[in-house]
């Protein structure tokens, strides 16, 4: 019973959490990237694809098994469709299809721990049917009198919940947005007068929301035109989007909903993109490869550096992610020089070790020659020894003789023997490292992937506070990255 409760009622808002998806990050195929446009790549990775519901027609039922895509089917559809099943309604909408968020349990405390699951399933089966009602014709408000009417058993049985639930839709903004004909007129003019700063996307659409809950609204903005950053410039034949121009992933994204509303075709956008030396020739796959995760690997130091060491203050002052980057750069140019001193070193203690071991050899003969000498005399006086007395001593002269000859000749071959070891570890250490992180080749194209961050960002990489300039990552949108087509 617990774990059932569990199931349908959770206090995340998000179904998944940052780790989840920078690991994620981590696992994706280096190349296949919209690195067109930000650090991450987009192409959907399997366990997403496993949520991402269907886009074809089935029957509703709370209970069935998530249904899964057709990845082939689904990387080669060049138009996309608002996701309408009850499943796909709940992703498009970024609701979890069989939780509550934490947003709803406070707006509807009722549906606690304490509730059955039978009424946490009436809450959710009206939830995700009115927002699938919305999505299969948003270019027409919907009414809370035609949810009512259309909402099947056993969903229908309680219209004050519904009628709360989907208040607390629109009032959320997860219905009736963006551009949609009205049926009804707004039935109750509030007093307050709201203004509304800036008419960016984000103020117009605020301005428009509350607008349409009765509040008399005024925008103010500053240039001598609306839309802010998203800004088109136009001169004869030549159009060019200064700002928003790329849907960063059709799904759970309300600007799919807009270009639905406004017919606009989105067009898929290839995910290569071939990158081209100064010289005009291609930089071949490798190379782009091994960089792309070279800067890959930057970006998650930078990372580690923020989230995991906590180190986001230098002297007080916040660090730049341009100024982590350029760090962690020269902090791999020096551990690639240490490397190469590291390497010298080496060698030099090596080849020391084998001019002393060459000289102690040398020794070592001259000693052996000494005692050979030695004990030809001593077999000489052996041969014209008289008495027992002088021969025992001679006898005793001759062994320790022979003792430390052994034990010369055993130094001599551990010396040799160590010579050859340390042979070999040369021989080993013919190749030496590079002492160049980054050839001026490489530099380039890393300058590429920063120069496309900071296009993604809209800033220089020095103005990104290394703590938060990645904030929204966790709630990137996915599916392929489109663009509308415009026609002159
Ligand atoms: C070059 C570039 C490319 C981009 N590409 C994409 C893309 O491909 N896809 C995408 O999804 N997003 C993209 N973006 C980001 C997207 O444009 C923004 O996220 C979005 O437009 C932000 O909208 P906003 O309303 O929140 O802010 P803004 O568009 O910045 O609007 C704020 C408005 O407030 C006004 N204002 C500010 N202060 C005051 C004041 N004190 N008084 C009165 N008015 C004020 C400003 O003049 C402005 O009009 C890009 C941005 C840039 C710059």
């Amino acid at each position: 019973m617990e774990t059932e409760t569990i199931l349908l009622i959770s206090d995340e808002s998000e179904p998944e959490d940052s780790t989840t998806n920078r690991r994620r990050a981590e696992e994706q195929d280096p190349l296949e990237g919209k690195r067109n446009l930000r650090k991450k790549k987009p192409k959907i990775d399997n366990d997403r694809k496993d949520q991402m519901p269907t886009t074809s027609d089935k029957k509703d039922d709370e209970n069935q098994e998530p249904a899964k895509i057709d990845p082939i089917e689904y990387e080669t559809d060049t138009r996309y469709e608002i996701l309408t099943t009850l499943e796909g309604a709940c992703f498009q909408s970024r609701f979890p299809y069989d939780k509550m968020t934490t947003y709803e349990i406070v707006a509807f405390p009722e549906f606690t721990k304490k509730t059955t699951i039978e009424q946490r399933r009436i809450y959710l089966g009206i939830r995700n049917r009115i927002l699938k009602m919305w999505l299969e014709n948003v270019k027409q408000q919907l009414t809370y009198d035609f949810v009512v009417k259309n909402i099947e058993k056993p969903f229908d049985i309680d219209p004050v919940l519904i009628k709360r639930i989907f208040t607390f839709l629109e009032r959320y903004g997860y219905i009736n947005y963006g551009i949609f004909t009205k049926l009804e007129e707004i039935k109750e003019k509030r007093r307050e007068k709201i203004i509304v700063i800036g008419a960016g996307i984000s103020g117009l659409i605020a301005a428009q929301k509350l607008q349409s809950f009765g509040f008399e609204v005024i925008v103010l903005e500053a240039r001598d035109r609306v839309g802010g950053r998203v800004a088109t410039f136009r001169k004869s034949n030549y159009i060019a989007d200064l700002g928003a121009m790329v849907v960063t992933g059709i799904y759970g994204n309300p600007i799919t909903i807009l270009a639905k509303q406004l017919d606009l075709e989105l067009k898929k956008i290839k995910a290569q993109c071939p990158l081209f030396g100064s010289n005009g020739k291609l930089i071949s796959k490798s190379k782009d490869e091994i960089m792309e995760l070279e800067f890959n690997k930057i970006l998650e130091c930078t990372s580690y550096l923020s989230h995991v060491l906590d180190f986001n203050y230098a002297d007080n002052t916040p660090i730049s992610l341009g100024q982590a980057i350029e760090w962690i750069i020269k902090l791999q140019e020096k551990k690639i020089k240490m490397k190469k001193i590291n390497y010298l070193k080496n060698i030099k203690e090596i080849q020391q070790e084998v001019i002393s071991n060459e000289q102690a050899i040398a020794d070592i003969n001259s000693d052996i020659l000494v005692l050979k000498d030695n004990l030809m005399q001593i077999l000489d006086h052996q041969k014209v020894a008289d008495d027992e007395e002088n021969r025992l001593r001679l006898e005793f002269k001759k062994r320790e003789i022979i003792r430390d000859l052994t034990k010369k000749r055993k130094e001599k071959n551990d010396k040799k023997k160590r010579n050859q070891e340390l042979d070999a570890k040369l021989k080993e250490l013919d190749e030496p490292p590079s002492d160049v992180y980054l050839s001026s080749e490489d530099r380039a194209i890393l300058d590429w992937h920063l120069a496309n961050l900071e296009f993604a960002n809209a800033t220089p990489l020095q103005n990104l506070s290394l703590k938060h300039w990645d904030q929204d990552d966790d709630f990137e949108f996915i599916g392929h990255h489109t663009t509308g087509e415009y026609t002159l």
